[in-house]
């Protein structure tokens, strides 16, 4: 396949469709209930609506939206922070544009720049160097954000800030961890999922091995996935050919970009310049331990909170607000109390109304779904929610669900030594 309308094809889209619904046809779990497969990236999310994916599914198999948007998931303290920052007079704030509008509890970083703050919209880390470059008489910081498909160009920043000796960058660093998040949600109570759409850019640098607790421990089917429409559609007959042949595996429908092994390179930038957090604050999630990282000892210079005074202080997000239900995929988007009324794209109250890649803006901008359908679902699956307990807890089986994932960076570490990159 070499152009991308050969993975946006009708006709087998189609096929994949009726395959689909032959195989759930065979799956006894999908006659009580919906099977629940969560897409972990806000990728998919925005192909599944704008595509309209979920409409060519049976009623049976209900996608479930996951955490995967790195704006989504920013606390509001830590919009707070970067406000703080942005408003010093000595400093330039550097930041990709889908942060811009994440509210904060005061103010968005927009509205500082509105307000006279120097905040500019860059496209790469490597920008906000070649600003700081420019102005050697202002500080310059770049908001780092995003899980670890982004890391490795900050980090990879950093370290030619530092060969540069480029002494007026640094990093504000929020960037997070897919792992840890993973296993959050599958011990949180609330969700009794079937299988996992894995985040395909994340797994280009970390590879697909970093999942295998899932099947093996979770006892979850896995499968990486692309973005198109097909890959998509693909990645979700995987899964379920898993759940009809009674196999947890972790499958790589993406093979074309995501190598098992993860990039070595880029893993190796980012080992380098980072350590995990003991835990990190996620919206709507709350703590979760080894989550995030910060900047390693060895890079203070570049880290801006060592250089400068970031009040750090945690702001609960607003009462009305239900972002952390739709994170975890308890509810969906349309069942906030809010959804297209306080909050709009154009006045988003939670951060999911503002990405791209925002439950709440896919649902917003393609609401095609039956939302009826959805409802009428949903309340028959809440009736019988007893009987969808005991059905999870035979899918665990004897290996239970307590298997503690390993952090990110442990486990790169131990990757790295092994393929004898330091
Ligand atoms: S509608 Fe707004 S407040 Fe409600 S979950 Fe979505 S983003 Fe959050």
């Amino acid at each position: 396949m070499k152009y991308v309308d050969e993975f946006r094809d009708p006709e087998k889209a189609q096929t994949l469709a009726k395959e689909i619904r032959q195989l759930v046809s065979r799956i006894e779990r999908a006659k009580q209930r919906p099977l629940q497969i969560m897409e972990v990236c806000g990728g998919h999310t925005h192909t599944i609506f704008r595509y309209g994916i979920q409409q060519l599914l049976p009623d049976a198999v209900e996608f479930v939206h996951g955490p995967g948007c790195p704006v989504c998931v920013l606390p509001m303290g830590r919009v707070d922070d970067c406000v703080a920052l942005a408003e010093r007079d000595d400093v330039i704030f550097t930041t990709f544009g889908d942060a811009m509008r994440v509210p904060g509890s005061k103010k968005s970083l927009l509205k500082a720049k509105a307000d006279g703050a120097d905040v500019r919209m860059v496209y790469s880390p490597l920008d906000a160097l070649k600003i700081a470059r420019l102005n050697p008489d202002r500080e310059v910081i770049f908001f780092g954000l995003g899980f670890e498909t982004t890391m490795p160009s900050t980090a990879m920043t950093v370290l030619q800030a530092r060969a540069q000796n480029v002494g007026n960058f640094s990093l504000f660093c929020n960037h997070i961890t897919i792992i840890p998040t993973i296993k959050a949600i599958l011990d949180s109570p609330d969700l009794h999922l079937d299988g996992f759409l894995g985040p395909g850019h994340v797994s280009m640098v970390i590879g697909t091995r970093p999942y295998d607790f899932i099947a093996r421990h979770y006892r979850k089917p896995v499968t990486v996935a692309g973005f198109e429409p097909l890959d998509v559609l693909q990645s979700m007959w995987m899964v379920l050919r898993q759940i009809a042949e009674g196999r947890c595996e972790v499958e790589n429908q993406y093979g074309r970009i995501v190598p098992e092994d993860g990039n070595a390179q880029a893993l190796s930038a980012v080992t380098r310049v980072f350590e995990m957090r003991e835990f990190f604050e996620w919206r709507g999630l709350g703590s979760i331990d080894h989550s995030g990282v910060r900047v390693r000892e060895a890079f203070a210079a570049f880290d801006a909170e060592r250089k400068f005074a970031v009040p750090n202080v945690k702001i609960a997000d607003p009462k009305a607000c239900q972002c952390g239900e739709v994170l975890k995929g308890v509810i969906k988007p349309h069942q906030c109390k809010v959804f297209g009324t306080a909050c709009t794209p154009e006045s988003p109250l939670g951060s999911l109304m503002v990405s791209s890649e925002g439950a709440c803006a896919a649902y917003y901008h393609y609401g095609r779904i039956d939302t009826s359908r959805i409802d009428a679902r949903r309340s028959a699956r809440q009736a019988a929610g007893a009987a969808n307990a005991e059905a999870v807890a035979g899918c665990l089986g004897a290996a239970g669900a307590t298997a503690a994932a390993p952090p990110l960076i442990a486990n790169t570490v131990a990757a790295s030594t092994a393929r004898g990159v330091t």
